[in-house]
């Protein structure tokens, strides 16, 4: 049986958009990860007759009802109190949550419980407890009349740590079916030549299925298989990743990997290799999204944000020469950044980057988008020009960072540096 989920996003800050909606995006992710239909979210204030009105409206469409927000200890959190009411459930004290709290507060925070967070003790009667090892706050889970009512808090942190340790523990258990998802990631290839190569494969595809999530240049392929075992979904989905993935070619960087910079930091440590970055109009981006993964250190070693032109000749040693006869923004310019910082910093290799992210072209008159990327390697140095076209700032320096680390992905497997 297919099971339907409704988001009930508790806060009158949401309304008021002083914050983002983040949890229920989180949470229709893995609902949609785990094969749970959702069809609505709602979003209601603190506010206890309008969450009635909404849980009300919510158990008329859906068998699985999933609340964040408003299980903290001030009296504005009316979450447990109002769902109880509605669902005809008393409030009890759970004694090893009391308990709990007070262990909390002595040994993390170093101060007796407040009072008034015994509250946060309070859950209903004959529920599953989630506890929250993040936060104070614990969760919790009941079924009534055919729906299941899962009360998360609204710290997105707690809420995603909560998610993964009992939501979706909890949510799997209600199905007799596994569904397994397996994210084939691209580079290079736009979502409708993709379309194109697969829609014959696609059209008949019902179990596993196909979807395709795109950003510019980046496409997700998500093969997504349903049986009565993982073991048996993982046959289902074995022979259409490797079809799909050797329908795609080298654009496919990798399966069930976050990102390209994931990617390069895998091959690197394959290698034993380390690389450097020299980045102008990136301005950093791509040594912030390798530094971000633990473990870096082990193949980065460092990155120059070179801006100013004059910075490119003083610190990675561009020649003067090239950056008169040639500007900052040129073939010539990246392959000498790549260099400089390939040598200052006695990595294997390095990857550059100069470009015209806007909103206006340079002194010269390069065009908004255009980006070279250089790289020196032990084997020589390689340029790939870019031209993204005019775009907003942000889309020039995100996709410049992509490809740069692409030429870095493809470099690395062997592959050419030029995209097809
Ligand atoms: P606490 O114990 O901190 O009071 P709580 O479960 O009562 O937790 P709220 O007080 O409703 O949660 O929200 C706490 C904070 O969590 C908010 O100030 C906000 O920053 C964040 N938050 C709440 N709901 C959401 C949401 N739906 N999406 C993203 N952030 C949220």
């Amino acid at each position: 049986m297919s099971h339907t989920a409704e988001i009930i996003a508790v806060g009158t800050e949401l309304l008021l958009g002083n914050i983002a909606n983040t949890n229920a995006q989180e949470l229709s992710q893995a609902l949609s990860a785990l094969g749970i239909n959702v069809f609505y979210h709602t979003v209601v204030g603190d506010n206890p007759h309008r969450l009635e009105e909404a849980l009300s409206i919510a158990r008329g469409r859906a068998d699985i009802l999933l609340t964040t927000g408003g299980l903290g200890p001030t009296y504005d959190d009316l979450t447990k109190q109002t769902i109880c009411a509605a669902f005809g459930r008393p409030l009890v004290l759970h004694q090893e949550i009391v308990d709990w709290l007070k262990d909390k507060y002595a040994r993390t925070f170093h101060i007796p419980m407040p009072e008034n967070n015994l509250q946060q003790a309070l859950l209903p009667e004959g529920c599953t407890v989630f506890d929250n090892p993040v936060g104070t706050a614990p969760g919790c889970a009941f079924e009534e009349g055919g729906v299941h009512v899962l009360m998360l808090p609204g710290p997105p942190f707690e809420m995603r740590t909560m998610l993964s340790r009992h939501v979706i523990p909890y949510l799997r258990a209600l199905s007799a079916e596994v569904i397994l998802s397996h994210d084939i990631m691209t580079f290079g290839l736009g979502e409708s030549p993709m379309e194109v190569l697969l829609r014959e494969r696609m059209e008949h595809m019902e179990n596993p299925s196909l979807a395709t999530y795109a950003k510019p240049s980046e496409v997700r392929l998500r093969a997504t298989a349903k049986a009565g075992s993982e073991a048996e979904a993982e046959a289902l989905l074995a022979p259409v990743v490797r079809e799909v993935t050797d329908l795609l070619g080298d654009v496919v960087y990798g399966v069930d990997v976050p990102g390209l910079e994931h990617a390069c930091l895998a091959h690197l440590k394959e290698r034993g290799w380390t690389m450097a970055t020299a980045e102008s109009c990136t301005g950093g981006q791509i040594a912030q999204r390798i530094t971000a993964i633990p473990g870096a250190s082990a193949a980065f070693r460092g990155g120059v944000v070179s801006y100013w032109t004059a910075v490119k000749h003083s610190v990675l040693g561009v020649p003067e020469e090239i950056l008169e006869a040639h500007g900052a923004v040129s073939e010539e310019t990246a392959r000498a950044m790549a260099e400089g910082a390939r040598r200052v910093t006695g990595a294997e290799i390095a990857v550059s980057v100069t470009g015209v992210a806007g909103p206006d072209p340079d002194e010269r008159g390069t065009a908004v988008g255009i980006v070279y990327i250089g790289l020196a390697t032990p084997e020589g140095t390689f340029c790939r020009r870019c031209d993204f076209g005019k775009r907003r700032r942000d889309l020039i320096q995100n996709l410049a960072s992509n490809h740069a680390l692409d030429v870095v992905r493809r470099y690395l497997t062997d592959l050419p540096i030029q995209l097809r």
